[in-house]
Protein backbone atom coordinates (compact mmCIF):
# COMPACT_ATOMS: atom_id res chain seq x y z
CA UNK A 1 0.00 0.00 0.00
CA UNK A 2 2.99 2.45 1.13
CA UNK A 3 4.68 1.95 -1.87
CA UNK A 4 1.60 2.06 -4.22
CA UNK A 5 0.80 5.18 -2.84
CA UNK A 6 4.85 6.51 -3.03
CA UNK A 7 4.72 5.41 -6.66
CA UNK A 8 0.97 7.32 -6.84
CA UNK A 9 2.88 10.16 -5.26
CA UNK A 10 5.65 9.99 -7.92
CA UNK A 11 3.26 10.06 -10.82
CA UNK A 12 1.83 13.11 -9.30
CA UNK A 13 5.02 14.69 -9.00
CA UNK A 14 5.56 14.25 -12.52
CA UNK A 15 2.35 15.10 -13.51
CA UNK A 16 3.02 18.37 -11.49
CA UNK A 17 6.67 18.71 -13.21
CA UNK A 18 4.86 18.16 -16.62
CA UNK A 19 2.15 20.57 -16.11
CA UNK A 20 4.88 23.09 -14.88
CA UNK A 21 6.81 22.83 -17.83
CA UNK A 22 3.45 23.44 -19.84
CA UNK A 23 2.46 26.44 -18.49
CA UNK A 24 6.32 27.70 -18.59
CA UNK A 25 6.14 27.40 -22.06
CA UNK A 26 2.74 28.87 -22.19
CA UNK A 27 4.24 31.67 -20.07
CA UNK A 28 7.25 32.27 -22.41
CA UNK A 29 4.41 32.04 -25.41
CA UNK A 30 2.50 34.91 -23.72
CA UNK A 31 5.56 36.91 -23.13
CA UNK A 32 6.44 36.62 -26.46
CA UNK A 33 3.64 37.82 -28.07
CA UNK A 34 3.29 39.92 -25.74
CA UNK A 35 6.57 41.58 -27.16
CA UNK A 36 5.31 41.07 -30.69
CA UNK A 37 2.50 43.47 -30.17
CA UNK A 38 5.19 46.07 -27.73
CA UNK A 39 4.16 48.18 -30.79
CA UNK A 40 0.62 48.67 -29.28
CA UNK A 41 1.77 48.47 -25.65
CA UNK A 42 4.51 51.01 -25.62
CA UNK A 43 1.88 53.41 -27.88
CA UNK A 44 -0.11 53.17 -24.37
CA UNK A 45 2.56 53.58 -21.68
CA UNK A 46 4.05 56.62 -24.22
CA UNK A 47 0.65 57.75 -23.24
CA UNK A 48 1.13 58.35 -19.65
CA UNK A 49 3.98 59.94 -20.61
CA UNK A 50 2.46 62.55 -23.11
CA UNK A 51 -0.75 63.27 -20.23
CA UNK A 52 1.22 63.21 -16.95
CA UNK A 53 5.09 63.94 -17.52
CA UNK A 54 5.02 66.80 -19.81
CA UNK A 55 6.43 69.69 -18.23
CA UNK A 56 4.55 72.55 -18.07
CA UNK A 57 5.56 75.62 -20.33
CA UNK A 58 7.99 72.82 -22.38
CA UNK A 59 5.69 72.76 -25.11
CA UNK A 60 6.37 75.60 -27.49
CA UNK A 61 3.81 74.47 -30.57
CA UNK A 62 2.96 76.88 -33.80
CA UNK A 63 0.09 77.53 -31.57
CA UNK A 64 -0.36 77.39 -27.80
CA UNK A 65 -1.76 74.76 -26.13
CA UNK A 66 -4.52 76.13 -24.74
CA UNK A 67 -6.58 78.91 -26.98
CA UNK A 68 -9.63 80.96 -25.87
CA UNK A 69 -9.74 79.24 -22.97
CA UNK A 70 -10.02 75.84 -23.94
CA UNK A 71 -6.82 72.95 -24.27
CA UNK A 72 -6.14 72.51 -28.01
CA UNK A 73 -6.69 69.02 -29.31
CA UNK A 74 -3.88 68.40 -31.82
CA UNK A 75 -3.45 65.40 -33.87
CA UNK A 76 -0.32 64.59 -35.55
CA UNK A 77 -0.41 62.56 -39.16
CA UNK A 78 2.09 60.44 -39.99
CA UNK A 79 2.80 58.51 -42.93
CA UNK A 80 5.49 55.57 -43.19
CA UNK A 81 7.29 53.36 -45.51
CA UNK A 82 7.29 55.68 -48.54
CA UNK A 83 7.11 57.45 -51.09
CA UNK A 84 5.43 54.97 -53.16
CA UNK A 85 3.01 55.25 -56.00
CA UNK A 86 -0.15 55.87 -53.50
CA UNK A 87 1.90 59.42 -52.01
CA UNK A 88 0.32 61.73 -54.65
CA UNK A 89 -3.25 60.41 -53.73
CA UNK A 90 -2.43 61.35 -49.97
CA UNK A 91 -0.85 64.87 -50.62
CA UNK A 92 -4.34 65.16 -52.74
CA UNK A 93 -6.51 64.09 -49.44
CA UNK A 94 -4.24 66.55 -47.37
CA UNK A 95 -4.50 69.41 -49.81
CA UNK A 96 -8.18 69.40 -50.22
CA UNK A 97 -8.42 69.51 -46.44
CA UNK A 98 -6.12 72.13 -45.66
CA UNK A 99 -3.77 69.67 -43.61
CA UNK A 100 -0.20 69.63 -43.59
CA UNK A 101 1.42 65.90 -42.45
CA UNK A 102 4.86 64.00 -42.08
CA UNK A 103 5.99 61.23 -43.68
CA UNK A 104 9.05 59.11 -42.98
CA UNK A 105 10.69 57.98 -45.94
CA UNK A 106 12.64 55.23 -47.07
CA UNK A 107 15.89 56.15 -48.40
CA UNK A 108 15.76 53.71 -51.46
CA UNK A 109 12.17 54.88 -52.72
CA UNK A 110 12.95 58.33 -52.89
CA UNK A 111 14.79 58.36 -56.55
CA UNK A 112 11.92 56.74 -57.31
CA UNK A 113 9.04 59.10 -56.67
CA UNK A 114 11.51 62.20 -56.72
CA UNK A 115 8.66 64.24 -57.54
CA UNK A 116 6.29 63.30 -55.51
CA UNK A 117 8.69 64.51 -53.03
CA UNK A 118 9.42 68.00 -54.20
CA UNK A 119 5.85 68.50 -54.45
CA UNK A 120 5.53 66.64 -51.00
CA UNK A 121 7.82 69.77 -49.41
CA UNK A 122 6.54 72.39 -51.65
CA UNK A 123 3.04 71.55 -50.37
CA UNK A 124 4.75 71.99 -45.99
CA UNK A 125 4.40 68.78 -44.94
CA UNK A 126 7.61 67.20 -43.19
CA UNK A 127 9.96 64.86 -44.76
CA UNK A 128 11.16 62.76 -41.70
CA UNK A 129 13.98 59.84 -42.40
CA UNK A 130 13.11 56.51 -41.73
CA UNK A 131 16.49 54.29 -42.89
CA UNK A 132 17.64 52.80 -45.91
CA UNK A 133 17.09 48.83 -45.78
CA UNK A 134 14.33 48.91 -42.99
CA UNK A 135 15.87 45.79 -42.04
CA UNK A 136 16.15 45.30 -38.24
CA UNK A 137 18.91 43.24 -37.65
CA UNK A 138 21.06 45.64 -40.04
CA UNK A 139 20.13 48.51 -38.57
CA UNK A 140 19.41 47.49 -34.47
CA UNK A 141 21.86 44.14 -34.02
CA UNK A 142 24.29 45.57 -36.69
CA UNK A 143 23.70 48.83 -35.33
CA UNK A 144 23.88 50.78 -38.35
CA UNK A 145 20.59 52.69 -37.80
CA UNK A 146 22.65 56.44 -37.30
CA UNK A 147 24.36 55.22 -40.62
CA UNK A 148 21.62 54.52 -42.49
CA UNK A 149 19.29 57.68 -40.81
CA UNK A 150 22.16 59.86 -42.01
CA UNK A 151 21.99 58.11 -45.71
CA UNK A 152 18.34 59.24 -46.09
CA UNK A 153 19.00 62.37 -44.59
CA UNK A 154 21.55 63.10 -47.72
CA UNK A 155 19.63 61.65 -50.00
CA UNK A 156 16.54 63.95 -49.00
CA UNK A 157 19.01 67.09 -48.67
CA UNK A 158 20.03 66.56 -52.46
CA UNK A 159 15.97 66.12 -53.81
CA UNK A 160 14.51 68.56 -51.55
CA UNK A 161 17.06 71.11 -50.47
CA UNK A 162 16.12 70.51 -46.63
CA UNK A 163 18.40 69.26 -43.97
CA UNK A 164 16.24 67.10 -41.46
CA UNK A 165 16.56 65.80 -37.96
CA UNK A 166 13.55 63.63 -37.25
CA UNK A 167 13.39 59.93 -37.85
CA UNK A 168 10.85 57.36 -37.19
CA UNK A 169 12.69 54.03 -36.19
CA UNK A 170 11.24 50.78 -38.15
CA UNK A 171 9.37 48.80 -35.76
CA UNK A 172 9.26 51.41 -33.51
CA UNK A 173 12.47 52.68 -31.02
CA UNK A 174 11.86 49.99 -28.70
CA UNK A 175 12.82 47.30 -27.98
CA UNK A 176 15.80 47.35 -30.77
CA UNK A 177 17.02 51.00 -30.28
CA UNK A 178 19.73 50.17 -27.09
CA UNK A 179 21.29 52.86 -24.94
CA UNK A 180 24.17 53.18 -27.20
CA UNK A 181 22.20 53.19 -30.30
CA UNK A 182 20.26 56.27 -28.29
CA UNK A 183 23.31 58.30 -27.32
CA UNK A 184 25.09 57.67 -30.96
CA UNK A 185 21.53 59.12 -32.15
CA UNK A 186 21.54 62.37 -30.10
CA UNK A 187 25.23 62.53 -30.85
CA UNK A 188 24.39 62.94 -34.69
CA UNK A 189 21.81 65.55 -33.96
CA UNK A 190 18.93 63.18 -35.04
CA UNK A 191 15.37 62.70 -32.94
CA UNK A 192 13.50 59.90 -32.95
CA UNK A 193 9.30 60.20 -32.97
CA UNK A 194 7.72 56.81 -32.28
CA UNK A 195 3.52 57.15 -32.24
CA UNK A 196 0.68 57.32 -29.86
CA UNK A 197 -1.56 55.51 -31.55
CA UNK A 198 -1.23 52.96 -34.13
CA UNK A 199 -3.83 52.18 -37.24
CA UNK A 200 -2.51 48.67 -37.56
CA UNK A 201 -3.24 49.91 -41.31
CA UNK A 202 -0.14 47.27 -42.75
CA UNK A 203 -2.14 44.19 -41.72
CA UNK A 204 -5.63 45.49 -42.55
CA UNK A 205 -5.41 45.08 -46.48
CA UNK A 206 -9.15 46.20 -47.95
CA UNK A 207 -10.50 46.49 -44.72
CA UNK A 208 -10.29 50.98 -44.37
CA UNK A 209 -13.19 50.30 -41.63
CA UNK A 210 -11.00 48.64 -39.79
CA UNK A 211 -8.47 51.27 -39.97
CA UNK A 212 -10.58 54.09 -39.55
CA UNK A 213 -12.07 52.59 -36.50
CA UNK A 214 -8.33 51.74 -35.21
CA UNK A 215 -7.42 55.48 -35.65
CA UNK A 216 -11.00 56.85 -34.33
CA UNK A 217 -11.44 54.93 -31.10
CA UNK A 218 -7.74 55.11 -30.20
CA UNK A 219 -7.57 59.28 -30.16
CA UNK A 220 -8.74 60.22 -27.08
CA UNK A 221 -5.80 62.27 -25.17
CA UNK A 222 -4.69 66.13 -26.17
CA UNK A 223 -2.19 65.56 -28.40
CA UNK A 224 -2.19 62.14 -30.33
CA UNK A 225 0.57 60.97 -33.08
CA UNK A 226 -0.65 58.62 -35.29
CA UNK A 227 0.64 55.88 -37.66
CA UNK A 228 -0.06 55.22 -41.02
CA UNK A 229 1.60 53.81 -44.13
CA UNK A 230 1.19 54.49 -47.52
CA UNK A 231 -1.01 51.84 -48.28
CA UNK A 232 -4.26 51.13 -50.49
CA UNK A 233 -6.39 50.82 -47.27
CA UNK A 234 -5.03 54.12 -45.54
CA UNK A 235 -5.57 56.00 -48.46
CA UNK A 236 -9.21 54.85 -48.71
CA UNK A 237 -10.00 55.72 -44.85
CA UNK A 238 -7.68 59.00 -44.92
CA UNK A 239 -10.72 61.10 -45.63
CA UNK A 240 -13.23 59.10 -42.58
CA UNK A 241 -10.35 59.46 -40.47
CA UNK A 242 -9.81 63.22 -40.93
CA UNK A 243 -13.49 64.11 -40.74
CA UNK A 244 -13.88 61.82 -37.56
CA UNK A 245 -11.10 63.35 -35.86
CA UNK A 246 -12.60 66.41 -36.38
CA UNK A 247 -15.66 66.19 -34.81
CA UNK A 248 -13.49 64.97 -32.22
CA UNK A 249 -12.56 68.35 -31.72
CA UNK A 250 -8.68 67.89 -33.47
CA UNK A 251 -6.73 70.18 -35.05
CA UNK A 252 -4.13 68.54 -37.72
CA UNK A 253 -0.38 69.40 -37.17
CA UNK A 254 2.51 69.30 -39.02
CA UNK A 255 6.19 68.38 -36.80
CA UNK A 256 8.19 71.36 -36.83
CA UNK A 257 12.02 71.21 -35.65
CA UNK A 258 11.74 74.34 -34.63
CA UNK A 259 9.34 73.33 -31.40
CA UNK A 260 10.36 69.72 -30.93
CA UNK A 261 8.84 67.62 -28.43
CA UNK A 262 10.07 64.22 -27.62
CA UNK A 263 8.06 61.37 -27.96
CA UNK A 264 9.62 58.29 -27.67
CA UNK A 265 8.70 54.82 -25.96
CA UNK A 266 11.97 55.27 -24.29
CA UNK A 267 11.29 58.78 -22.69
CA UNK A 268 14.58 59.87 -23.58
CA UNK A 269 14.92 63.33 -23.49
CA UNK A 270 17.48 63.51 -25.55
CA UNK A 271 15.80 62.57 -29.24
ZN1 LIG B 1 8.27 51.30 -41.64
Amino acid sequence: MRGLQRSNRKKTKRRLLAVGVIAAIAISAALWSSLQSAKAASGRVNTVFLAGEQPQGELKMSAPERYGGHVRKVVYLTFDDGPSPYQEKILDILEQNSIKATFFMIGTNIPVYEKSVKRLVKAGHYPGLHSMTHNYKKLYTEGQIVAEMQQVQGIVQQVTGMQVHLTRCPYGSMPGLTEALRKQMADAGLREWDWTVDSLDWKLPGNPGAVIQNVVAASTRNREVILLHEKPQSVQALQPIIDELRKKGYEFEVYDEAAHVPINFWHDERL
